[in-house]
């Protein structure tokens, strides 16, 4: 079985020595040669400048392909434009659209004023400009906000309709709730690669309470798995066996592409790469 091609998704920092984190973590990944790294845009779209300033960075100091998240929270249609247009001046080409998460305590996403209403209006707006490898977020374990799982399908076809390459896939953790997803795009017509989103487990329970927010179907028998393995010290041995099971599982199943949650902490993803066979390409001393 061939080594998938990987990419990896980190958060822009918020002080100096999450910058050190976040490029340690660049520098440790790097080496796995990513097809591309991509940087988040803060609920409620917070980190805006973080994850510009974080974006051009890792563009211009590591060369590897970078894609920034860009999300319609909190931003008229000619500001999110300026921060779409700034990316491609500086030579980044790839942009994962989203509409995002409102801020803390919100009810629900309400457009700007002078905003984008959704996420298909950005992405078609971002295709008009001709710049763009567009990619967007899919949801095997179906988005809470969809009505149902058909009505969630026909949103991604009109996000990919309208502009997109690619879907990537919120994390799940069992193989059979993405490879279900996929056969239910295909079904639907959705013709795009989805690449499933992968989360290493650094904290079950900090892992757990997201997925709920997330609507992420979670499987009694990790919850027994992680508190044995807590009793015993162990949860970074299990967290490494449950995600290689996970990602090896899929790639017997024909899937070629993984992409990483590292949460800019690169210890377990490097593992697990590791373990399915992605051996580094490059010399660290090569990548800064
Ligand atoms: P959409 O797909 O546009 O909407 C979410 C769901 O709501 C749809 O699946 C659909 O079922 C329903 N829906 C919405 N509008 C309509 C409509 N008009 N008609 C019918 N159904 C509709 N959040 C951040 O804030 N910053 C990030 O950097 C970030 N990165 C992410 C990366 C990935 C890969 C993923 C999967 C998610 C990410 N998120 C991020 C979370 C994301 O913002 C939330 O899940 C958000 O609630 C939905 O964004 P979306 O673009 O997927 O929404």
């Amino acid at each position: 079985m061939a080594p998938p091609e990987i990419s990896f998704e980190f958060f822009p920092p918020r002080n100096l020595a999450a910058s050190f984190r976040l490029w340690d973590t660049v520098q440790s990944l790097a080496p796995l040669a990513p097809r591309f790294v991509s940087v988040t845009y803060g609920a409620g779209g917070t980190t805006r400048d973080l994850t510009r300033e974080a974006v051009e960075t890792i563009h211009k100091h590591s060369g590897l392909t970078v894609a920034a998240h860009l999300t319609c929270v909190d931003a008229t249609r000619a500001e999110t434009l300026e921060i779409a247009d700034g990316f491609a001046k500086s030579g980044v080409r790839d942009i994962v659209a989203l509409r995002g998460d409102p801020p803390k305590g919100s009810a629900g996403f309400t457009p700007h004023p002078d905003g984008f209403g959704s996420s298909v209006e950005l992405i078609e707006t971002l295709a008009q400009r001709g710049n763009f490898n567009i990619r967007v977020g899919a949801y095997p374990d179906i988005h809470p906000e969809a009505r149902d799982a058909s009505a969630d399908l026909d949103w991604l076809k009109a996000k990919i309709d309208a502009g997109a390459c690619e879907a990537l896939t919120q994390f799940f953790f069992e193989p059979e709730t993405f490879l279900r997803f996929r056969d239910a795009c295909i079904k639907a017509g959705i013709d795009a690669p989805i690449t499933p989103g992968i989360l290493p487990i650094e904290n079950w329970q900090g892992v757990r309470k997201f997925a709920t927010q997330c609507g992420t179907n979670i499987p009694l028998w990790l919850d027994d798995a992680f508190e044995k393995a807590h009793r015993d010290g162990r949860e970074d041995l299990l967290a490494t066996a449950i995600c290689t099971e996970l990602c090896g599982d899929l790639l017997a199943e024909g899937v070629e592409r993984l992409h990483f949650y590292t949460l800019n902490t690169p210890e377990l993803t490097r593992n697990i790469c590791h373990a399915l066979g992605i051996a580094p390409s490059v010399e660290l001393q090569n990548v800064a």
